[in-house]
């Protein structure tokens, strides 16, 4: 299992070859033991591990991503590589063009290797809402790697790639990387291009990194970031080189623990990995306070009203006609979109469709979409007031430890439920990071999460990168 940085380090110093290194991670991308992977592109990687090699054989190595093995959430397109968003709806939708994340890695010189399961379309906490099969956490095969980007969390825990990009709209990077004992970040909304990612829910999602360590993430994120003319809310917010930021520690901050966030029914062990990171972050010269985010109640149903109206809304191109899977037998055009999309779409996507269509209905919007985005106004409030007095608020990422495979499936509001400390940042707009804290007594990893304020990636990764040395 090596970091980014080992598989650069290994490259420079000409110990191994692109090659050489994307061979090794194509075959054990095909062996797939934790169901990671809807794609391989094993033409793809091998030309560019060759011409990553040739650079560096002319010394004009592109940077510390060249040659470097890594993996795409596959909500993320690839010119000439299926894009199926996990959905039975895109199983045969191969993209005319990369977006806007993937041709930025490309131009960093990173090899593709494939692309990674999700829940359907995004929606979902475990990975087992895709169409196609569930992914293995790698620490436990019989337990979900969390979701949705739970291909991405497996493909870079079992070592198959140094990194992976995944996709969060409501905890969908940070929750798998705390259940399979990564970091993953999710940028600030706007600080990374969504031209050419399948479309979730739009005033949500971000693209972000999913890494063994905070300086492999810091390399993602400085290659993907940045203003794209093609995503209007992405900003011109400066680039900053992340990696220079890690380094100055954490005296004089003040890290805020929300008592809100410590949940009923959380797990023991959570809790008191929270309270010990906590503690370390003090050793090290930070202080640490109790706040309060007073709205936090209210963070999940109005995430889960936002969400499913959004989606309800970008899901609608998919009509069998414009787009993606297309009844065979329909004799006129009512059927064909009922059939195209009763056999394209999976149950929880169906229900996330009626439940938006419904809140947006007229009669009911100002009762549900309306008031929904005024709580979301409150709930960013609360993290305005909490910034002023302090610089990063620590959190667990899950109140609960990776569950059975076999767990939750018939409980959708159980599955939501899990989601409650993930959702608040995401309706804030804010970076949220997870990162490991522990290991439960059942080996299984447990996860920290630090929010910090818009565009503030920087003290953020600074932060955990202090933790993590610690
Ligand atoms: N679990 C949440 C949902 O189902 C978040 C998913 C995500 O971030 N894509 O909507």
């Amino acid at each position: 299992m090596k970091t980014i940085v080992e598989i650069g380090a290994g490259l420079a110093e000409k110990k191994t070859s692109a090659v050489e290194v994307a061979t090794a991670a194509l075959a054990s991308a095909k062996e797939d033991t934790f169901s990671a992977f809807l794609a391989i592109d094993e033409a793809g990687a091998m030309a560019a591990a060759k011409a990553s090699d040739e650079r560096r054989a002319r010394g004009a190595a592109l940077g510390p991503l060249d040659g470097v093995p890594v993996a795409l959430k596959d909500n993320i397109l690839t010119e000439g590589v299926v894009t199926t968003a996990g959905s039975k709806m895109l199983a045969d939708f191969t993209p005319p063009y990369d977006a806007t994340v993937t041709a930025r890695l490309k131009a960093a010189g990173a090899v593709i290797i494939g692309k990674t399961n999700l829940d359907e379309f995004g929606m979902g906490s475990s990975t087992v809402n895709s169409a196609f099969k569930p992914t293995k956490n790698p620490f436990d095969p019989s337990r979900t790697p969390g979701g949705s980007s739970g291909g991405s969390a497996a493909a870079v825990a079992a070592g198959i790639v140094g990194g992976a990009l995944g996709t969060d709209t409501g905890g969908s990077i940070r929750q798998p990387a705390s259940f399979t004992g990564l970091v993953g970040l999710k940028p600030t909304y706007g600080r990374v291009s969504r031209a050419g990612v399948i479309a979730y829910a739009s005033s949500l999602d971000q693209v972000g990194p999913m890494a063994h360590t905070v300086e492999d993430a810091a390399l993602l994120l400085e290659a993907i970031e940045g203003f794209d003319a093609n995503d209007s809310t992405s900003s011109d917010a400066k680039k900053t080189v992340w990696r220079d930021a890690l380094r100055s520690g954490v005296k004089g901050l003040r890290i805020g623990l929300p008592r809100e966030y410590f949940v009923d029914g959380m797990d023991a062990e959570v809790d008191s990995s929270v309270r010990a990171a906590a503690k370390r972050l003090e050793a090290l010269g930070a202080s640490v306070v109790d706040i309060s985010l007073p709205h936090t109640k209210y963070a999940l149903a109005t995430y889960y009203v936002i969400a499913p109206c959004e989606a309800s809304s970008n899901l609608g191109r998919y009509d069998g006609v414009r787009y993606g899977h297309r009844a065979a037998d329909a004799k006129a055009l009512k059927e064909l979109y009922e059939k195209s999309r009763s056999e394209g779409f999976g149950p929880e996507v169906k229900r996330r469709i009626m439940l938006g269509t419904f809140a947006l209905s007229s009669g009911y919007y100002d009762a549900y979409y309306r008031k929904a985005q005024q709580v979301r106004t409150l709930i960013t409030r609360d993290f305005e007031q909490a910034f002023q007095s302090v610089d990063i608020v620590l959190s667990a990422t899950s109140p609960v430890l990776p569950w059975r495979l076999d767990e939750k499936l018939d409980d959708p509001l159980a599955m939501y439920l899990m989601d409650v400390l993930t959702l608040p940042c995401s309706l804030a707009g804010l970076p949220g990071l997870s990162m490991p804290s522990g290991v439960s007594a059942s080996g299984l990893p447990i996860g920290v999460q630090l929010l910090g304020r818009r565009f503030d990636e920087a003290t953020l990764l600074r932060t955990a990168f202090a933790l993590e040395k610690h």
